[in-house]
């Protein structure tokens, strides 16, 4: 609505800026030339908005490049020191935060369990904690946004947890924390921030099209379609957790039956595990209380084969679910993280045996499948890139 109400002069002006801060900020090292050349903008146009940019100190001149014949062109980079995201990722029992500069360089960060003993008691313990931390660190003024990362699903417009069982919340409102610092507040699901900071520090940085798939307590996934998250109507998409993967069986606490979740999820391990010693198969399993997925890895490592075999078959639900995203958006990598992902030999034995075989294998594009390299911080990171995103308006990468 922003944009329509503006005169179309003051829009291709902000869309021109747009388009060439993201070309500093995403390719670097980069001169007026190369970015005349490169968005086929007149040099005078990119001369002026370079001069504001570097006006406020959002731009500056690097030293000189190589040249072509002529003089040798002046390098520009963004000042990613600009300004501070503040990245939060909640978790059932606890909440990671950080603070991170312009391009995905976290500076600092904790982290500080809670509970809750009524309704939307935790934007209030959020914010108590965030006070201090960010006055710890002394970077008050330069805050230009909060960007956190929820399990559950979240309404894009309103800004609000719809529905989180893992933080038993219904309609959670976390607004208050923007108000409060009184900066500009993203929140979206823990998978489409896995995406995003693949996408703006990590190896989905290689591709146009993929697809990020989180296993842990549950199962989630975000797509990015031509460097894009696409979000769907209201930011459900990517729901892999929920698809159908057997017919009437296990209820799942979304109301369905069959979930994916219910098969691929550090739920389906304990579940499993613990039906296996119930029924007294002789598994090292049994000398455990309670069952952990931590103690399911122990023992495959330690040799009992069942611990193995329900690795494997992990791996084997979990890609039944990943093959039916890359049938229906053919990406070109599938990229996995998240907290699930303990071992090597068992569950990613599973996924690879069974991903080998899906409807493009004859093609000689091969579907990448990639682990995640940013660690545990990928969710802190997805985060601040959901800031960088809102701040820098479409389109966002190149
Ligand atoms: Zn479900």
């Amino acid at each position: 609505m922003n944009l329509l109400r503006k005169g179309n002069k003051e829009l291709i002006k902000d869309l021109n800026r747009s388009l060439v801060i993201n070309m500093v900020r995403i390719q670097g090292n980069i001169s007026r030339t190369d970015i005349a050349k490169e968005t086929g903008l007149g040099l005078s146009t990119i001369t002026n908005i370079i001069d504001d940019l570097i006006k406020e100190n959002l731009v500056s001149e690097i030293g000189t490049g190589e040249s072509h014949g002529g003089r040798k062109p002046v390098l520009l980079k963004f000042n990613g020191d600009f300004g501070i995201i503040v990245g939060l990722k909640i978790e059932k029992q606890q909440v990671k935060m950080c603070l991170s500069n312009l391009e995905g360089k976290i500076l600092h960060k904790n982290q500080f369990s809670y509970s809750l003993t009524g309704e939307n008691q935790l934007a209030a313990i959020i914010i108590e904690k965030l006070d201090s931390f960010i006055k710890q660190n002394e970077c008050v003024s330069k805050i230009v946004g909060i960007g956190i990362a929820t399990p559950g699903l979240v309404d894009q417009e309103s800004n609000e947890v719809i529905y989180s069982p893992i933080l038993k919340v219904d309609h959670g409102d976390l607004k208050p924390i923007g108000r409060h610092f009184d900066v500009p507040l993203f929140i979206d699901n823990d998978a489409n921030v896995f995406a995003l900071a693949e996408k703006w520090v990590g190896i989905g940085r290689e591709y146009r099209n993929f697809i990020g798939v989180t296993v842990g307590a549950g199962v989630g996934s975000g797509i990015v379609i031509d460097n894009m998250l696409f979000r769907g109507d209201f930011g459900g998409a990517g729901e892999l957790g929920h698809i159908t993967i057997y017919q009437g069986d296990r209820l799942c606490y979304c109301g369905q039956r069959g979930c994916l979740e219910l098969y691929a999820s550090d739920t389906y391990l304990v579940h499993e595990a613990e039906r296996m010693v119930s029924i007294g198969v002789p598994t090292l399993l049994e000398s455990f209380t309670p069952i952990t997925p931590e103690c399911i890895v122990m023992a495959a490592q330690r040799g009992d084969k069942y611990a193995q075999e329900l690795l494997v078959k992990q791996g084997e639900n979990l890609a039944l679910g990943i093959k039916n995203m890359v049938h229906l958006f053919n990406p070109e990598a599938v990229i996995l993280g998240g907290e699930g992902l303990r071992e090597e030999n068992f569950l990613l034995k599973g996924l690879q045996k069974e991903l080998a075989v899906h409807f493009f294998v004859k093609h000689p594009r091969k579907l990448q499948f990639k682990i995640s390299q940013l660690g545990d911080d990928v969710w802190l990171i997805g985060a601040c890139a959901l800031v960088v995103s809102h701040l820098f308006k479409v389109p966002i990468y190149k």
